[in-house]
């Protein structure tokens, strides 16, 4: 004998709604299903990754991921959103690490640029696959960084975020806020390239060739990163970022400053 599907409604709340189908976006929906299937089950089969939602309530009560349907029931799922009044109600996120660090997927290789920038430690390489990123978050306790929804929804995934802009300077803005990272940046502490930390270095140790002999007339103060040896100084290249920043409401300060010393 065929059961008969069971119906509860379902409605999302704020940026959810961008991994929905159009027509169930923003109102209250009947969503069929069978079996007595976990909450977290349906929420993916709907489109939204476990890893974006922070509240579910059930017939107004909080609710885990292991919730179970039965049929009847009236779901309300938020999103990962720090402004948001809930404290009466479990959330479902931990509050996020003293000092996040971060795993990026392909493709946001300037994003994880940025984060460098700000001080983050963030894993980041081109040729890495799903399962090696997951890998390496579960052991390293990183966060994921990705805009692929599917990777998101693997059940090995604790910590993740999708990044819904697709401009870098914009994306680095939803992590800061995401993260509440703001008062944990520690500008030009790490390298941009290879992630390895820099450190204040005297000119006078440097190879004849290492730096230009007009930026080295010009500045005075340069670091190194310890990994890659490669040699930073306050140029162009550093206000242009510093501008980029700055449109998006982050300040960096206008020397480099040396590592160590900053008050974070
Ligand atoms: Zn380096």
């Amino acid at each position: 004998m065929k059961s008969r599907a069971r119906q509860c409604r379902f409605r999302f709340y704020e940026e959810l709604n961008e991994f929905l189908e159009p027509k169930i976006r923003k109102s209250e929906f009947v969503h069929e299903f069978d079996g007595t299937p976990t909450v977290k089950d349906r929420i993916e089969s709907l489109g939204v990754p476990h890893t974006e939602v922070d509240l579910i309530l059930v017939d107004g009560e909080s609710a885990g991921f292991d919730h179970r349907l039965g049929g009847g029931e009236r779901v309300s799922v938020y999103p990962v959103f720090e402004r948001l009044d809930i404290a009466p109600v479990t959330r479902l996120r931990a509050r996020p690490l003293r000092r996040p660090r971060f795993i990026i997927d392909v493709h946001l290789g300037r994003l994880a640029a940025y984060l460098r920038l700000l001080g983050f430690d963030c894993l980041y390489r081109n040729d890495l696959g799903d399962a090696e990123i997951i890998d390496r978050a579960r052991a390293e306790h990183r966060i994921i960084l990705t805009r692929d929804t599917g990777l998101l929804k693997d059940g090995r995934v604790t910590h993740g975020a999708y990044i819904h802009d697709a401009e870098p300077v914009h994306q680095v803005r939803e992590v800061v806020d995401r993260f509440q990272l703001e008062a944990l940046f520690k500008p030009w502490s790490r390298c941009l390239k290879c992630n390895g930390l820099i450190e204040a270095v005297d000119p006078d140790t440097f190879e004849d060739d290492e730096v230009p002999s007009d930026v080295r007339a010009r500045f005075t103060a340069f670091s190194r990163c310890r990994e890659c040896r490669r040699i930073y100084w306050p140029g162009s290249h550093f206000d242009r970022l510093r501008a980029r920043l700055d449109k998006i409401g982050i300040v960096l300060p206008e020397t480099l400053e040396v590592p160590g010393n900053s008050p974070c």
